[in-house]
Formats: C-alpha cells, sequence, structure tokens
C-alpha cells in the first residue's frame, strides 16, 4: 500500500539534441548503468522506463530517446506530447552543439508547455581539457530560458543520478 502522501507520478520525459552529444549514453547510463565507447548512433528501442523513489513521491520515467530522427533537426509531434519533462543535450566539448542546443529550446518552447520542468545538460564533462563552452555560459543560457543547467559525464557517471533525481523533485512538486 502506498504511504499516505507519497504520491506515484507517471511521467513522460523526452530527450533533445544533436546526434553525438551523448542522449542514448546518459538514458543507457540511468537506466542500465551501462556506457558503451562505440555507442551506435542509432539503435532499436528508443522507449525506456525508470523508476525513482524520492521521500514525497514515487516517479515513473517514460524516457523516450531518438532513434535517429534528430539528424533532419525536427522531431514528430507526437514526440513532444503529453511530455512533462524535457532534457537538452549538448556536448562541451563542440560550442556548434551548444549552438544547435539553443535551437532545440526554441523548438521545445514552440510546443507551448509552459509547465515544462527543462533541463540544459553539459555532457562529456571527462572532456574537460577539449572544453568549448564555459559553465557560465551554459547557466545562463538556461537560467534565461527557465531551465536548470548541469554537467555530467555518461561516461564517468558523474551527475547522472542528480540530474534525474533533480527533474523528478521538480516534478514531484509541480504535483
Ligand atoms: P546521441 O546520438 O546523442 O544518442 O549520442 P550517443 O549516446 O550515441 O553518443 C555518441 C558518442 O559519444 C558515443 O561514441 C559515446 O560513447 C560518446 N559519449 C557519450 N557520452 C559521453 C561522455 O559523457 N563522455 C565521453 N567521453 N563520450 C561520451
Ligand atoms: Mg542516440
Amino acid at each position: 500500500m502506498a504511504r499516505p502522501g507519497n504520491k506515484i507520478i507517471q511521467a513522460k520525459l523526452v530527450l533533445l539534441g544533436d546526434m553525438g552529444t551523448g542522449k542514448t549514453s546518459l538514458v543507457l547510463r540511468f537506466v542500465k548503468g551501462q556506457f558503451f565507447e562505440n555507442q551506435e548512433p542509432t539503435i532499436g528501442a528508443a522507449f525506456f522506463t525508470q523508476i525513482l523513489s524520492l521521500q514525497e513521491a514515487t516517479v515513473k520515467f517514460d524516457i523516450w530517446d531518438t532513434a535517429g530522427q534528430e539528424r533532419y533537426h525536427s522531431l514528430a509531434p507526437m514526440y513532444y506530447r503529453g511530455a512533462a519533462a524535457a532534457v537538452v543535450v549538448f556536448d562541451i566539448a563542440s560550442k556548434d552543439t551548444f549552438i544547435r542546443a539553443k535551437k532545440w529550446v526554441e523548438e521545445l518552447q514552440r510546443q507551448g508547455n509552459s509547465n515544462l520542468v527543462m533541463a540544459l545538460v553539459a555532457n562529456k564533462s571527462d572532456l574537460e581539457p577539449s572544453r568549448e563552452v564555459d559553465t557560465e555560459e551554459g547557466e545562463e543560457f538556461a537560467q534565461e530560458n527557465g531551465m536548470f543547467y548541469i554537467e555530467t559525464s555518461a561516461k564517468t557517471a558523474e551527475n547522472i543520478n542528480d540530474l534525474f533525481y533533480e527533474i523528478a523533485q521538480r516534478l514531484a512538486k509541480a504535483c
């Protein structure tokens, strides 16, 4: 039996961002604890589930990863439909992917869901020596767009759980 006050929240989470930024790797790290240096750009399964238990709620994530459609920089409306959370990913070692992240955020905002919990993820933080995007730049852009900012590495697992916990916490607060 659910404890009083412990809500169950079913939340659709979508991933956006350029190809190669590590969207699939982030999800596989979170859901399966795995990482592959040679992650295939497209994978068969683009849908994952994971449950996070917080003090105040249990969040069941339905995670939608793209199966390569992001190559065309446009995702089908059904991809966004009903989403409670969105994660926009760029690669800290590629300024281009940060510039593109801004386009992905614009596309997200065109969907017109103002309640969406949004994260801006600077992935591949293990590539610090090749960094092309400053933390301050990322933080500033996130703040301007009502997102929270976090630097992760699917490779080392840095901040991966924190990313999803933060989203879960924000969803629990919003419910
Ligand atoms: P997607 O196209 O956005 O889904 O990106 P993938 O998850 O397929 O990752 C693209 C490439 O980047 C793969 O070779 C991954 O192994 C690599 N990659 C993903 N995340 C990281 C990371 O945090 N650090 C490093 N060094 N490589 C990563
Ligand atoms: Mg992928």
